[in-house]
């Protein structure tokens, strides 16, 4: 047309930013409405949506005052470094490299070569061999009960829980908690004061106790509004 070319090209990249924003959030609705490992063959047919994925992950958590992530590497730099770590949905590894404890890092692309590439509701790690295991904004899957109870298998007796979730996922935090109970986590302690994102932490008390229905632990997903 008649646009001078500078006009054009900003509108171009606009074009591009938006069908960028929607890739992410509709990879980000698959993740959620799917299990762990309908995830994992997502990602591994098409490694694009990956790195489309975080970096909308990121621009969204890069709003938020503080990340969830920085306060976990705070709470554990309170702790012994000789505490052994497994990270599940590291993403690109933020809480490795901000401690200095052995941490194992999983998720579903390798974002830096730290990553174990697997599917968290099966990470090769032996029973009861760290002390902490942490999800940090990665209790993504519709297979929760069997991601929760891999992070059980691995840590050992007494070992130390934490979960940080978007805020607006919790339907009911004390359902949550009390079905978490039934998992052989028991609560030790619950941050709330993020508006953006609840830091629970949990103790393990034994492996989870029946296979009765947990309504209670459903997470909504999710879903980042169009801007
Ligand atoms: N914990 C990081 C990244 C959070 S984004 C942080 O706070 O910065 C959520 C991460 O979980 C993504 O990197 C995603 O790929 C990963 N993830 C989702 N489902 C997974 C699965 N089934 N197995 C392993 N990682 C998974």
């Amino acid at each position: 047309g008649c646009a001078p070319p500078g006009r054009s090209a900003a509108l171009r990249a606009r074009m591009e930013e938006r069908l960028l924003s929607a890739r992410f959030r509709y990879i980000n609705e698959q993740l959620y409405t799917r299990t762990s490992r309908e995830a994992a063959r997502l990602f591994r047919t098409d490694p694009e949506a990956f790195h489309i994925y975080h970096r909308g992950f990121a621009r969204q958590v890069g709003r938020w005052p503080e990340s969830p992530v920085h306060r976990i590497a705070r709470c554990l730099r309170r702790r012994p470094a000789s505490l052994v770590v497994a990270d599940f949905g590291c993403g690109d590894c933020t809480l490795a490299s901000s401690v200095k404890n052995k941490v194992h890092c999983f998720d579903l692309v390798a974002l830096s070569p730290r990553v174990t590439v697997c599917d968290m509701a099966q990470v090769p790690l032996a029973d009861g061999s760290v002390d902490v295991a942490v999800f940090c904004l990665a209790l993504m899957g519709t297979n929760l009960r069997e991601i929760l109870g891999e992070a059980n298998r691995v840590l050992k007796p007494g070992g130390t829980l934490m979960v940080a979730e978007v805020a607006s996922r919790f339907e009911d935090t004390r359902a949550f908690v009390g079905a978490m109970a039934q998992l052989g986590f028991k609560s030790v302690s619950k941050d709330l004061s993020s508006a953006f994102f609840h830091l629970l932490e949990f103790a393990k008390t034994g492996p989870p106790r029946h296979d009765l229905p947990l309504p209670g632990l459903r997470l909504r997903p999710c879903l980042y509004k169009r801007r």
